[in-house]
């Protein structure tokens, strides 16, 4: 072969690479610009005339308010990475309503509202009830859970007209529960596996009993549009949780294991993010939104029904899991599992 001739091949060659580049080089550009931080909604529960649960001398809302300020302190060094926005970050009353259109006017990738449990004063055992528990949207028959929402619910009480603000909504009657049952949200499975992050993180971390990932009808969590979990901390009514939560070694401790759970639950988010923009990159260049995860459009395809009938089976594992987390969890591995197989077989 001639030199010239040589010549010829080999801009051929590097211009046709340069070309097959291209969509992916508009990928990568795209993928940046329509990403950006991912953004984290904070929301301290309860606040000013609000003070939640108060007990051994100490008050919820000062608990929640410390413990999502040490957090967002610690998250100023992913700041690059993650923008927080706080629904309070004083001592001040926030309605329900008010905190979800925060999260959804800031265009949350995750909501987090921080709350400190409690029981009944009827519950004899309640000097000696412990542990953490982080919560997903769902209706739970469970009479315990059933409480909790009940309790961070009636919030809505000290607004003047919150029977009209609400849809008619009222926190103490069973029925009005019905809705969250009826809205499955598509950032179910999300929720749960964040909500699997924070509980094993605030168990290691922070040394809180284990009472596992449950959900419930938070009105809160249903009327933000994102996935997103409700955390309840540890039990205000037993006098040596109470200590701890108010302390300052409690605040660290528990705003550590949330952010490890963050930091963890944002680079599995970008990961995914970065996989299926080059994905869908190569099948079609026009189709390049960032936020197309493979695996959501597989969960939106599925229907709930056929869901439920094939996982209804699965049992609660030795975590604790509600069943109906369990089955969830199940159900998302499983979509994982098919997605990569899918993948594989493509290539
Ligand atoms: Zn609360």
């Amino acid at each position: 072969m001639s030199l010239w001739c040589f010549q010829i091949r080999k801009t051929l060659i590097l211009g046709t690479i340069f070309l097959l580049s291209l969509p992916y080089q508009q990928v990568a550009a795209k993928t940046d610009r329509d990403v950006g931080p991912f953004v984290l909604i904070i929301d301290p529960g309860h606040g000013g005339k609000d003070h939640g649960a108060a007990e051994n001398g100490v008050k919820e809302k000062d608990i929640n308010l410390a413990v999502a300020k040490s957090l967002a302190k610690l998250l100023e060094k992913k700041k690059d990475n993650i923008k927080v926005v706080m629904t309070r970050d004083k001592d001040n009353f926030i309605t329900l309503q008010r905190r979800a259109d925060i999260a959804n006017e800031n265009k949350g990738n995750l909501f987090i509202s921080i709350h400190t449990n409690s029981v009944d004063k009827s519950n004899k055992n309640r000097k000696n009830v412990s542990g953490s528990s982080v919560y997903t949207l769902g209706l739970n028959k469970d009479e315990n859970n059933m409480k909790v929402a009940q309790r961070e619910n009636s919030v809505i009480e000290l607004e003047n007209d919150y029977s009209h603000k609400y849809s008619g909504f009222d926190p103490n009657k069973d029925e009005s529960y019905i809705i969250f049952q009826m809205a499955q949200k598509k950032d179910l499975l999300q929720s749960i596996k964040f909500a699997e992050q924070a509980q094993n993180k605030l168990v290691s971390k922070a040394h809180r009993g284990n009472r596992g990932v449950h959900q419930a009808g938070f009105w809160v969590l249903w009327a933000t549009s994102m996935p997103a979990v409700l955390v309840e901390l540890d039990f205000i009514c037993n006098p040596t949780a109470a200590k701890y939560l108010s302390s300052e070694t409690g605040h660290k401790e528990m705003a550590e294991a949330l952010y490890e759970a963050i930091v963890e639950y944002v680079e599995a988010f970008e990961q995914k993010n970065k996989n299926a923009a080059i994905k869908a990159g190569v099948k079609n260049n026009n189709r390049t939104k960032s936020k197309t995860v493979a695996m959501q459009n597989n969960t939106l395809k599925c229907s709930d029904r056929k869901r439920r009938s094939k996982y209804s089976k699965v049992n609660p594992d030795e975590r604790n899991f509600d069943v109906a987390v369990a089955d969830e969890v199940a159900w998302v591995k499983d979509q994982e599992e098919n997605t990569e197989n899918t993948d594989r077989s493509k290539k």
